[in-house]
């Protein structure tokens, strides 16, 4: 079941690069805006959400969009929807061909309750489930970035538990999330040897870096001083490409790419990869709204409109309308893994 849904993703990816694809089959999907972190990057932490998509609301969408490949969950804090595990399970009994779910955490609910609900996702049978584990410094830089004393050493805690539990279960992928704004600027290698300090084996490859976005609409930070100085960000991103070795798999190769268009990004603020947005993939939030990508706070419909069939969204006017814009390279610039992976792999000659 793991190889062909692997293989099933890979063609459907292998396809967005010669056509315009029916439907979606990423979804990145905002479950929660609440967040207990107080970074300095980001404001969502601020929001109070009211009125979020219920457990029955994201079973109902899920059985009627069965086509996801891959669901990148995110938030807010995704594990403080206590029902995270229906969420998922949702998608894992619709969507026949999932093959890859991906969360990030910032370590800071308890954790016997983390491991609890992540064992419990992954016993839904989800061949791939790579949980992200926010990092933004060394124990001073990171607890004062995210505004939370301790937390450094909650991610580290959180990591060497996550070790211990992939021993079990390989489809379990455990990463660093590193993102880089004014802030830490220049601080990854100190960030890097910190956490070598407590586990020796870990190398550069388990490093996922991005920039920190500004956005009035997600991240809802467009008044923060938080953009970093491009060459010498650009410098460090390239000091990190130089250092990761090489790995076989077509998840580290994209990654690899992406972690150089990175630097084209850094570089010239252009997006560096034709966007699949509106066509391999869509974001939606825990309203239900739906959007191109995560960036794009252009709202083209809501799920709740339209019984939670993504369909009639997915071909309405609105959503041409951005086609239209994107065809035309009008989208605005940026460079978030959530939508990379399915621009790189829509357009493979990225990846060479
Ligand atoms: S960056 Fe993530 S952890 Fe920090 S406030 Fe925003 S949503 Fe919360």
């Amino acid at each position: 079941m793991r190889t062909a849904r692997l293989v099933g993703l890979g063609l459907t990816a292998l396809k967005s690069n010669f056509t315009q694809l029916s439907r979606p089959y990423k979804l990145t999907f905002s479950i929660t805006y609440g967040c207990q972190s107080r970074c300095m990057t980001c404001n969502i932490w601020q929001i109070k959400p009211k009125g979020e998509l219920q457990l029955g609301e994201v079973q109902e969408f899920a059985k009627r969009n069965p086509y996801f490949r891959w669901i990148e969950i995110t938030g807010g804090e995704p594990f403080l929807r206590s029902d995270i595990v229906g969420i998922v399970k949702a998608f894992k009994d619709y969507s026949k061909g999932l093959y890859i779910v991906t969360i990030p955490t910032n370590s800071l609910s308890n954790h016997d309750m983390l491991i609890n609900r992540i064992t419990q996702i992954l016993d839904t049978g989800i061949p791939r489930l790579s949980i992200t584990l926010s990092l933004d410094g060394y124990r001073e830089l990171h607890d004062k970035v995210r505004g939370v004393p301790g937390n450094f050493d909650k991610v580290m805690d959180m990591y060497g538990r996550l070790k211990e539990l992939r021993k079990k279960y390989p489809g379990l992928f455990v990463v660093f999330g590193y993102t880089m704004s004014k802030l830490n600027q220049g601080m990854f290698e100190k960030t890097y040897e910190a956490v070598r300090q407590l586990y020796p084996e870990v190398t550069y490859n388990n490093f996922h870096l991005n920039v920190a976005q500004v956005s009035d609409s997600y991240y809802q930070n467009g008044e923060l001083d938080i953009r970093p100085e491009r060459d010498a960000l650009a410098r460090e991103v390239e000091s990190v490409v130089r250092k990761r070795r090489f790995e076989a798999g077509a998840i580290p190769i994209i990654e690899s790419a992406f972690l150089k268009k990175l630097v084209d990004y850094i570089k010239t603020g252009n997006t560096p990869v034709k966007s699949r947005s509106l066509d391999a993939s869509l974001f939606m939030d825990s309203y239900g709204n739906v959007y191109p990508s995560i960036m794009w706070g252009r709202v083209i419909g809501n799920v709740r409109s339209s019984d939670f069939d993504l369909m009639p969204i997915w071909k309405n006017a609105e959503a041409e309308e951005v086609r239209r814009l994107i065809r035309e390279g009008k989208e605005p610039d940026s460079w978030t893994a959530c939508e990379a992976y399915q621009s790189l792999v829509g357009s493979i000659g990225s990846l060479l």
